[in-house]
């Protein structure tokens, strides 16, 4: 006799971790970034029900939240210390852990199908800068600029961090978005979007489009993207070593998760993850006061939260 396991699929996002509690947030604010939440849900659960790859359902819902001013990535990315955009995204597949991102790219309309070309397209994983850009245009990857990318609140907020004595500070955070998907064959994938951090220069990349960090995916273990001080994700390579603990020590996703997200803030950084396993699993972990987050799976209604006293 077979057993047949139920088709099952999940998926999970992000759109940023922070200081995001009932006071900070208008009723509009909470109320677009729900809506957008449940839009990106709905796109990248459309692509798992009809039983697409979980490759497409995060690219699918990763690229709705980018095109939505309320999240930090893409159209309403936060500003360099220039006033430019410098947006980073990755996108990885946990089949054959093929992986593609971009770091400080302003020519794309989305990075994260910018980041799946440099999987797909090139022999390389992370591309850079004008490169990129030129990759972008080389790939046929739709155009943006700076009347699509900036909103005003973003050039108000750089302002008023230019006026306080601490311009670069970690807890500025205003949405990075992100996905990790399980399929149903079991497969995971991951990707992650972000502006970065306010008032960034020197070229400052961060942890979301670094493989391994802000986002990984290995069908062995789960799939994971991160939000929060980069700095930190990059030094506890929050990733890769969720994945780790799973894969070596067979940790449950909330346990490992949990564990590494302890070790980003014994670092001293702050924020959350998101992750899937291949078993249809799926957790976040997060230290901060809020994190913008939404699960949908096969066998249950799509849930969004924001607040940390919520769901
Ligand atoms: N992790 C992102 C970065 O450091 C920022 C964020 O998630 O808000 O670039």
């Amino acid at each position: 006799m077979t057993t047949e396991h139920p088709p099952r699929w999940t998926l999970v996002i992000h759109g940023g971790a922070g200081i995001i509690t009932r006071g900070v947030l208008t009723p509009e604010q909470d109320a677009g970034a729900r809506a957008g939440l449940t839009r990106a849900l709905e796109a990248g659960g459309a692509v798992l029900a009809g039983g697409g790859a979980a490759i497409d359902a995060v690219e699918a819902a990763v690229r709705v939240l980018e095109d939505d001013a309320h999240f930090n990535s893409a159209r309403g990315a936060v500003l360099t210390f220039e006033g430019k955009v410098e947006l980073d995204a990755a996108i990885m597949d946990g089949r054959d852990r093929s992986a593609g991102a971009v770091a400080g790219v302003s020519a794309a309309r989305n990075p994260v199908t910018l980041a799946r070309a440099v999987k797909d397209c090139s022999p390389h994983v992370l591309l850079t800068g004008a490169g990129a850009d030129t990759f972008a245009r080389e790939q046929g990857v739709e155009q943006a600029g700076e009347d699509w990318f900036v909103i005003p609140e973003r050039r108000a907020q750089l302002a008023a961090m230019k006026e306080s004595e601490d311009w670069f500070d970690v807890d500025m955070k205003y949405g990075t978005v992100g996905a990790v998907a399980c399929d149903m064959n079991g497969h995971v994938a991951a990707a992650t979007s972000t502006g970065g951090v306010t008032g960034k220069r020197w070229g400052r990349v961060g942890d979301s489009p670094l493989i391994g960090a802000g986002t990984y995916a290995d069908d062995r273990a789960c799939a994971v993207s991160a939000t929060g001080s980069g700095e930190f994700f990059i030094r506890e390579s929050v990733g890769h070593e969720i994945g780790a603990r799973v894969r070596m020590l067979g940790e449950p996703l909330q346990v490992a998760a949990d564990a590494v997200m302890a070790g980003v803030a014994a670092l001293g950084g702050s924020g959350g993850v998101i992750v899937t396993g291949s078993a249809g699993e799926a957790v976040w972990s997060f230290t901060t006061k809020g994190m913008y987050r939404g699960q949908v799976s096969a066998d249950g209604e799509a849930k969004i939260a924001i607040y940390a006293d919520e769901g």
